[in-house]
């Protein structure tokens, strides 16, 4: 195994070695190309051509001082100018036969000579014109291709550049959490692996592929090497996209390429990373392809070519699943197919727990809080929020995270860094704080909302000029229909606030609006929310684990009726904050004058405010009918 890869290393520094050459070579013979033309363009500016009477003239008139017959023209230099260094060559064509041309020069005592035609001149100037600018131009487009595809001609049939085997991944399940249904589905791939014979001793026939599919960053390419970890195999890893090639051909060819490899030591696993970029269904909806269908023709027949006995298993990771060509979902290919879901809270505690092994955290953290303010993180979300608590600690000097490192870094993940350097005015903040105070307030004053956790008006680099952190006292997989309606309302009340203290509106609430747009949406055309439609399904959701995207499948009728039913949807949430705000005038100056003077307020700090008032109201009215 070894050796192989050495050997491998080796041919690839080789390869290396023959490509600096070459441009190196390029770079060389293009110089001289250019310097070669520079000279010639500095000799013609100093040719110049005559008449063939102003010849005889000149000679006439003694002001020749030496001729050069080649074989078509006759090289002129004057007297005037013999001494200079760099003389003008006048020139002019033969017009008249050898000998008395020799003869009119010889009486008028010009020296002259014949020029020889030389052939190792010839030979420069067939190389200099005609050799050396198409080895150039071979070289340009050479280095083009290889500039465009990585791999380039030279490596047409091998794949040995983009291929990558590790012996081992050094990654086992302990480090993907969560994800405890893929894990148990993949340990049987892994028993295979290692005692293949037991299987087929009954006559099982063992799987051969198993298609992960999931959003990006629930950790696919994660738990597909750590199966190759858990079974002890090496790990043959290539990316869709890496077999999709210029040239047709080539792609089928790496894929030949590397079950062959993958043969040569089995038991292994081939993994093949987005294989969408292939795998594409090959009707031409999504726009045909002759090298994709062509390398994943080579693939299927790869797949059913294979003897799975052996011990070879290919796994693939794909977030489109719904694009993929039939024909590699059927039985015998990709069977299996291992849902890879967002984490849930329990999923994304452990995964906080695994990236927190190795770095040091002091005993405030509490990885149930962060979990529950990160509803909807994948694991690669988790991460990078794991991280940059730690540079934020590192940042402020100290050698251990604590809690409102990691409260920090979710903001910086899901919000951007803060941006320290802009500035508000004065009247802004005071519009943002209202806004940001509106969406808090209406959120609490009704009864199916998530608690504030945090509210803020320090701009961050994503786009947000503050913003208003809400946390769910618990994971939540249904909404019923009254907290959307009031989620709506709770994301107008910004621009409700807005409207309400300074009776103008800004641009601050393009954010709000286009997500509150999106639910009353969904409310309409795919839970069936509405008396007007009923229980139709208007839109269907396409890239489920991408964007999501909603397309609707409805007449041009009913899509304006279903505008019109949005409408109202966001007018009854707007018409409902905006009373809900007015009713609560005071709690609103009072939480909006304290958050200008503080920028960020815990939920803590707000619900004091709102309590106090609110008792100050109870009481009010009894005090003053004393
Ligand atoms: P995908 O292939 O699904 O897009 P990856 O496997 O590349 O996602 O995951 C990216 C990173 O996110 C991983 O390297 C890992 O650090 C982290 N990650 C994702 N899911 C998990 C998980 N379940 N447990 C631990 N870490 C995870
Ligand atoms: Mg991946
Ligand atoms: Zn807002």
């Amino acid at each position: 195994m070894e050796e192989k890869e050495k050997k491998n290393k080796n041919n690839n520094e080789k390869q290396k070695n023959y490509q600096n050459f070459i441009i190196i070579a390029i770079v060389v013979l293009a110089a001289m190309l250019a310097i070669n033309m520079m000279l010639d363009r500095v000799r013609d500016s100093r040719r110049q051509e005559i008449s063939y009477d102003t010849f005889i003239k000149w000679l006439d008139e003694d002001k020749i001082d030496q001729v050069l017959i080649t074989s078509d023209m006759l090289e002129i230099t004057l007297a005037s100018e013999a001494e200079s260094s760099l003389p003008i060559t006048y020139y002019t064509g033969i017009a008249e036969d050898a000998d008395t041309l020799g003869k009119r020069l010889d009486d008028s005592g010009v020296s002259f000579k014949r020029q020889v035609v030389q052939s190792s001149s010839m030979l420069y100037t067939v190389l200099l014109y005609y050799i050396l600018p198409s080895v150039f131009m071979i070289g340009m487009v050479f280095l083009l291709m290889r500039s465009v595809k990585g791999g380039g001609v030279m490596g047409v049939g091998k794949s040995t550049a983009k291929m990558y085997m590790q012996k081992d991944t050094g990654v086992t399940f302990r480090d993907v959490a969560g994800q405890e249904e893929s894990k148990e589905s993949l340990r049987e791939i892994v028993d295979f692996l290692h005692t293949p014979a037991k299987y087929t001793r009954i006559g099982a026939k063992l799987p051969k592929g198993a298609l992960l599919v999931g959003p990006p960053g629930t950790g696919k390419t994660l738990l597909a090497r750590a199966v190759a970890g858990e079974a002890n195999v090496p790990f043959y890893s290539l990316s869709g996209s890496d077999f999709v090639e210029m040239f047709v051909g080539v792609g089928a060819s790496r894929v030949r390429d590397l079950f062959r490899k993958a043969q040569e030591t089995a038991p292994c696993i081939i993994f093949i990373d987005e294989l969408d970029a292939i795998g594409k269904s090959r009707d031409s909806r999504y726009g045909g392809n002759d090298e994709r269908e062509q390398t994943l023709n080579q693939l299927l027949s790869e797949m059913d070519g294979f003897d799975s006995s052996k011990g070879i298993i290919v796994l693939a990771a794909t977030n489109r699943p719904e694009i993929l060509d039939k024909a590699i979902l059927r039985p015998g290919r990709f069977d299996r197919r291992i849902i890879v879901e967002k984490p849930d809270l329990k999923g994304r505690v452990d995964i906080l727990k695994v990236h927190a092994r190795h770095v040091n955290m002091d005993e405030t953290v509490d990885f149930d809080e962060i979990a529950k303010a990160t509803s909807g993180a994948v694991g690669s979300d988790l991460a990078n929020i794991i991280n940059e608590a730690a540079l934020l600690a590192v940042k402020n000097g100290r050698s251990a995270v604590n809690q409102s490192d990691l409260f920090e870094s979710v903001e910086v993940v899901i919000a951007g860094k803060a941006k320290k350097d802009r500035i508000l005015s004065a009247k802004e903040r005071k519009i943002v704080s209202y806004h940001e105070v509106g969406h808090a307030l209406v959120a609490a004053l009704q009864k199916n909302t998530e608690p504030v956790q945090k509210i803020t008006i320090v701009p961050r680099t994503m786009g947000s000029l503050g913003y208003v952190m809400q946390v769910p006292e618990e994971e939540k997989y249904l909404m019923s229909k009254v907290e959307m309606e009031e989620e709506l309302a709770t994301m107008l009340g910004g621009r409700a606030a807005e409207a309400l203290v300074f009776d103008s509106v800004t641009t601050g609430a393009s954010n709000d609006i286009e997500r509150a747009t999106q639910i009353a949406r969904a409310m309409v055309t795919q839970y069936g929310m509405t008396d007007t439609f009923g229980l139709m399904s208007l839109e269907t959701v396409e890239e489920r684990y991408l964007s999501g995207r909603a397309v609707l499948n409805c007449g041009e009728e009913t899509a304006a009726k279903i505008d019109k039913e949005v409408m109202a949807i966001l007018k009854t949430a707007y018409d409902r904050a905006f009373s809900l705000l007015s009713e609560n005038r005071e709690c609103l100056d009072k939480i909006a004058a304290f958050l200008i003077e503080r920028e960020t307020i815990t939920g803590k700090e707000f619900m004091e405010i709102f309590e106090n008032v609110r008792d100050a109201d109870k009481a009010g009215p009894s005090v003053e009918a004393e």
